[in-house]
């Protein structure tokens, strides 16, 4: 019997070139019309400019072994995100450094006066940060939170911060530097032909076959083993009740030659409707496009309806509870392997996903050679 990979972003990806490279037959199935999930990018039409169809998404790990794997399957330029951010009418950079707290107060602090002066406006009070914004107070004080990350999370979000887990803002860095790289990890960039193209050489090994716009659901053969990285909830038929989630629209706009001077631009006003414009061009310096038609999305985010692309897992109270059920339905399904952003319902960074589909991978080949089933 052939085993079967329900989803084609990195997850699925790596997983099913493994098991044909152990000489098994897979089908991998994708709803899309395209692999490389979210991930997916392509050449915009009009513009000839290479577009991260479902937002930015750049590549960054500590993960030597992630790292390490993603360049056999494509060549990644080094690619540093530095975030531009528009707040109160001023331009700023994020994260927050030395510069943005030296413009923000009209100061010209070095790193240690801004520590003890950050510090005098933190809520010292706050010990154990309980949510995201005790964490922000505690860190940062009022004033820089209200202006970066009050309005722009309850965009981003729908709620207010004080119901949000500290974990979204332990994301984001606070630096006493002049460093403006929105990441820390060792390894960034972004692969020149474009994460589809990755993806498509991952999948490219004999003993796989791919096929494109079919659900899961409608698939009838039987398999050895699935592995599903498809919403978890989805699964189960939403027996348990539907795991909720963030959406994202795209307005998606052209100019002529330079729109914004960079890749991304926040809007942290609750005053403007988006959460940031991304003009991808500048996610591909490397293609020296710097004349012609220009592309830009600007991206809003909403509660994800029944028929809408699952983006940001919301993990609330309530979900957490429908979560605990949905694991130990998954954890009690024989023969089914549960993987990735969607099929675990966290919010998984591209490198975390990578790093997970290769433990899989090392489990896989536990089994196999123990003369297990999987
Ligand atoms: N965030 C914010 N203002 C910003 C950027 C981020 O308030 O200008 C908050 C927001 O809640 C977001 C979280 O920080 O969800 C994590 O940001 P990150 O850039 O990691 O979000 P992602 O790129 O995954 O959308």
């Amino acid at each position: 019997m052939r085993y079967c990979v329900v989803g084609g972003g990195f997850s699925g990806a790596i997983v099913a070139r493994h098991l044909a490279e152990k000489g098994r037959q897979v089908l991998l199935i994708d709803e899309r019309a395209h692999p490389g999930g979210n991930c997916h990018t392509e050449r915009d039409a009009s513009t000839g400019v290479m577009v991260h169809r479902y937002g930015p998404h750049i590549f960054h790990t500590a993960d030597r072994r992630a790292w390490d794997y993603v360049r056999r399957f494509g060549t990644f330029h080094p690619y540093i995100n530095r975030v531009k951010a528009v707040s109160q009418g001023k331009i700023y950079t994020l994260p927050i450094s030395l510069l943005t707290i030296n413009q923000f107060f009209g100061t010209t602090m070095g790193p240690a006066e801004a520590r003890r002066f950050i510090a005098g406006k933190a809520d010292r009070t706050i010990t154990e940060p309980r949510n995201f914004e005790e964490q922000a107070l505690s860190m940062i004080g009022p004033d820089l939170y209200r202006a970066f990350f009050y309005g722009y999370t309850r965009k981003q979000w729908g709620i207010e911060p004080a119901e949000l887990p500290a974990s979204i803002l332990k994301r984001l860095p606070v630096r006493f530097s002049y460093d403006d790289n929105y990441f820390t990890h060792p390894w960034q960039g972004i692969p020149e032909a474009g994460y589809t193209a990755v993806i498509r050489n991952i999948l490219s090994v004999p003993g796989l076959e791919i096929r494109l716009g079919a659900r899961f659901e409608d698939i009838e053969e039987p398999f050895a083993h699935v592995f599903y990285t498809g919403p978890l909830d989805r699964f189960f038929g939403f027996r348990n009740g539907r795991l909720g989630y963030r959406t994202l629209d795209f307005e998606r706009f052209e100019g002529e030659g330079d729109y914004q001077g960079t890749a991304v631009m926040n809007y942290c006003d609750e005053t403007t409707p988006w959460t940031r414009i991304s003009e991808h061009r500048h996610f591909a310096p490397w293609e020296n496009i710097t004349s012609g038609r220009t592309v830009c999305f600007k991206e809003f985010s909403r509660l994800s309806g029944r028929n809408d692309i699952p983006y940001y897992p919301i993990r609330l109270v309530d979900e957490k509870k429908m979560l605990g059920e949905y694991l130990s339905m998954a954890r009690a399904t024989a023969g089914v392997s549960f993987l990735g952003r969607l099929g675990t319902y966290r919010y998984l960074d591209m490198d975390v996903t990578v790093s997970e589909a290769l433990s899989a991978c090392d489990l896989i080949n536990q089994t196999l050679e123990s003369g297990q089933q999987l």
